[in-house]
């Protein structure tokens, strides 16, 4: 009874915790307000379960914490999307060493003792295919996950690996492992069992290696996010290993709320999941997107200050360049410049900006800037017409106008934030360089855009000591 309800209090604490997620403002107290949900879970489970040996336990918190705390605290901004891969692999590593281990268990006091133990109420094809479950997700997140942050890290190419016969392949190891599973599950107290859940696991670590290596380095924050849900399912498999409630309840919360972003993410980039998962970006399409005539017109941080000087409407809008270049901060200044020279600031935020979702609230939180000032994609477009300048730093294919306007474009129906509508259009960018989709941008050759050429931070910094 007491055990249960301290698993309804961290299961409160998780959910709260998830809600305060949401938002920038809220997002450091959700996160320590789930990871005492946690620690009480951990607590009570030792307590309940009367595992008296803490040495282990102990260790292994302290090792996984240094590691897991050195590693994040020196993560990069733009790295965070490989950490959380690493993460969710260990997840899914996690939930195939509880299944291993409980299968050793039933295996060394033999199925009658355990059944018995565990009140005799869940019969044996259950706890396998609980098992199987736990053995099958979990492998295919852990070799999947180290793949995904292999590509996002550069150690591995972040091109689509594509093979002859690698589709049928995968068809036949999944029909392999369905194999597997639903003969050890239909007789679990055969002597092959050890036999069947080694074959899984070995189909499964197979199968998540596979099944990422024909996706492209650029979808791998949409295939982390995919993992991220697979991670909870895994523990939610191994929640119903164990008999736990409270690891089936954080699995499935971590199950679905990945799910749903994998689904935002899908739809801000106007992609299907199949067509992520399965089909490289544009080669299923063949689109290029039509040619673009005409050049782009170079401004001078001089010009342009005198253009600002004069706005009373502006809108920022941050992309991948701000994180590259470190740029949140110099944005901030010229923010607060801009706002006590009379003009009206908002920054726009579009969902799929930079490489991970939330990725530019995150930066503007890290730079306090207030989050009133942070506007939606919908919500800053319909007054874009009466802006006075839109500052676009280091954002490329969230504003290029050829997702709206040409259907030849392999980004095509991809919801952008209308820039080209504001009356100015500065572009912050080093180059001449594409963004993520590797497209040219046609908002660039307008004629009231202006590229402004340089590091980011720098040109905002030389901005900033203009208005100054
Ligand atoms: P993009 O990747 O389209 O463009 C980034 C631009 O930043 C480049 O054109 C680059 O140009 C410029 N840049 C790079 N470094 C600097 C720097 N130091 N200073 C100034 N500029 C710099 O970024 P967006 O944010 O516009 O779009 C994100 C893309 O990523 C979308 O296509 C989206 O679909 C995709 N994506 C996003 C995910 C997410 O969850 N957010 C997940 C998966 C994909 P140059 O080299 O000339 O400087």
């Amino acid at each position: 009874m007491l055990i249960n309800l301290i698993y309804i209090a961290a299961s409160i604490l998780f959910i709260l915790g998830i809600k305060k997620l949401g938002s920038a403002d809220t997002a450091r107290s959700g996160n320590l307000l789930s990871a005492v949900g946690m620690a009480l879970a951990v607590v009570a489970t030792l307590f309940d379960r009367q595992i008296l040996d803490f040495t282990w336990i102990f260790a292994g918190i302290a090792i996984g914490a240094v590691i897991g705390g050195v590693w994040a605290m020196r993560a990069e901004m733009t790295g965070m999307p490989e950490l959380v891969a690493l993460f969710n692999g260990f997840g899914g590593l996690a939930s195939v060493l509880v299944g291993w281990a409980e299968f050793g268990k039933i295996q060394g006091q033999g199925w009658q003792k355990y059944l018995a133990a565990s009140g005799g109420e869940v019969p044996d094809w259950f706890t396998t295919l609980a098992i199987a479950l736990a053995l099958i997700i979990g492998g295919i997140t852990f070799t999947g996950s180290l793949i995904a942050w292999a590509k996002l890290s550069g150690r591995m190419g972040g091109a689509p690996t594509l093979f002859a016969g690698q589709k049928p392949l995968n068809l036949l190891l999944m029909g392999g492992i369905l194999l597997a599973s639903i003969i050890w599950v239909a007789s679990p107290q055969a002597a092959r069992a050890e036999t069947l859940l080694i074959t899984v696991v070995a189909l499964s670590l197979l199968i998540g290696i596979l099944g990422v290596i024909p996706i492209g380095g650029g979808d791998m924050p949409v295939v982390i996010s995919l993992l991220n849900s697979f991670s909870g399912l895994a523990a939610c498999a191994a929640g119903f290993v164990v008999l736990n409630n409270v690891l089936l309840v954080a699995g499935c919360l971590v199950g679905a709320s990945g799910l749903i972003l994998t689904i935002i993410m899908c739809k801000a980039m106007n992609r299907t999941l199949g067509n992520v998962l399965f089909g490289g970006f544009g080669a299923t399409t063949g689109k290029t997107g039509a040619q673009v005539e005409g050049e782009m017109k170079a401004l001078s941080v001089q010009d342009a200050y005198y253009v600002l000087e004069a706005a009373n409407s502006v809108v920022i809008v941050p992309g991948y360049g701000m994180a590259v270049a470190q740029a949140q901060h110099a944005c901030k200044e010229l923010g607060v410049l801009l706002e006590k020279n009379g003009a009206e600031v908002r920054y726009a935020i579009h969902p799929v900006a930079g490489r991970m979702p939330g990725h530019m609230n995150v930066l503007l939180a890290e730079a306090d800037v207030p989050y009133e000032q942070l506007c939606e994609m919908d919500d800053v477009n319909p007054i874009m017409p009466t802006v006075d300048v839109a500052i676009v730093i280091g954002a490329n294919d969230v504003v290029n106008p050829a997702a709206a306007e040409d259907p030849t474009s392999p980004i095509y129906g991809m919801p952008i934030i209308n820039v080209h509508e504001a009356r100015s259009v500065f572009v912050l960018k080093r180059g001449q360089g594409a963004g993520f989709s590797g497209l040219v941008n046609t908002l660039f050759f307008r004629d009231n855009c202006r590229m402004i050429y340089g590091d980011a931070k720098s040109t905002l910094t030389s901005l900033v000591s203009e208005f100054e």
